[in-house]
């Protein structure tokens, strides 16, 4: 992926300003399905509780692709499932068997443990699969299941967008939220547009079609731009093609996390425990999940491979 910044650029744009880091995305692949992975990247693991972000958009097309990812386990993360185009089943160990689709919202909540699949219809799908990581009080407990079937719309100075978690201006996302965070779906027009920030947030701008300047700082499609807390607003410029984005901030975490596979932890020692879970079929942490796709089964953790 080529674009306009390189490394001097950044540098003369961050220059007195708020200090936007622009991190670029790498490809990855999932069960043969194509993603960008904007989050976690090189050095910088979370945003607000926001810990993965994958753009399930193919970098070489705009057409949809299926996704086919048989039942596979979490814990400790909600995951965060909005679609731009196609529809998708999913199905999870609570039972749940739900069809989403462009303009929904599905928040699934592990705690201790949960495992789901997820089956797109013929054509296949474009959206976003994004991670929050659970805070310690939550992240023991029991697991939920949402679909939210619409979710609140907000109005920009210059463009519009759709309120997925958390509270943004006078609006507040019927999503269950376990920390405090903000992630809303954005469609700008060609201009300016000054969005205010709360002050105790870290941000993330991840442009899903188009660039975007970030005060100032070119963001490309499928990289992050990255906002830390301070300040009251930034300034966000699209082209002539407008810009499609998400919008990802929350309270810096505040603990360290441990990420491994599908699992969120604080130690090795839990995320063994949650995957010797699984290669056991211990049902009473992860249950069956209905799918008529094969398990997913689990690679050895790298910290045993190397005993
Ligand atoms: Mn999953």
């Amino acid at each position: 992926m080529s674009g306009p910044v390189d490394e001097r650029a950044i540098d003369w744009v961050n220059e007195g300003q708020l200090g936007i880091e622009v991190r670029q995305g790498r490809t990855a692949n999932i069960g043969g399905f194509q993603v960008v992975r904007v989050l976690p990247t090189k050095g910088r693991r979370t945003v607000g509780a926001w810990c993965f972000v994958d753009l399930m958009i193919p970098p070489d097309t705009i057409d949809p692709h299926p996704l086919e990812i048989g039942p596979h386990p979490h814990i400790g993360l909600s995951t965060a499932t909005w679609l731009f185009a196609g529809e998708a089943l999913h199905g999870d160990s609570l039972g749940t068997e739900q069809v989403i689709r462009p303009g929904q919202l599905n928040l699934m909540t592990a705690g201790y443990g949960i495992a789901h699949s997820e089956l797109s219809s013929a054509g296949g799908v474009l959206g976003v699969q994004m991670w929050i990581a659970q805070p310690e009080e939550t992240r023991h407990g029991t697991s939920t299941f949402e679909h939210h079937a619409s979710v609140p719309q907000i109005e920009l100075a210059n463009g519009e967008g759709s309120l997925l978690v958390g509270s943004f201006q006078n609006a507040t996302s019927p999503a269950r939220a376990d920390t405090a965070l903000v992630g809303v779906d954005v469609h700008l027009a060609p201009g300016v547009s000054e969005v205010d920030l709360q002050p105790t947030f870290e941000y993330g701008i991840v442009p899903i079609d188009n660039p975007v300047k970030v005060d100032g700082a070119i963001v490309e499609p499928g990289w992050l731009g990255m906002i830390e807390a301070g300040p009251n607003s930034v300034r966000l410029e699209a082209g002539a093609g407008g810009t499609h984005l998400m919008f990802l901030g929350g309270e810096p975490l505040g603990e360290r996390i441990q990420m491994w596979w599908n699992f969120v932890g604080r130690t090795k020692e839990e995320l063994t425990d949650a995957w010797r879970a699984w290669q056991n079929h211990d049902t009473d942490r992860f249950g069956p999940v209905p799918s008529r796709l094969a398990r997913i089964e689990a690679p050895p953790p790298p910290w045993l491979r190397e005993d």
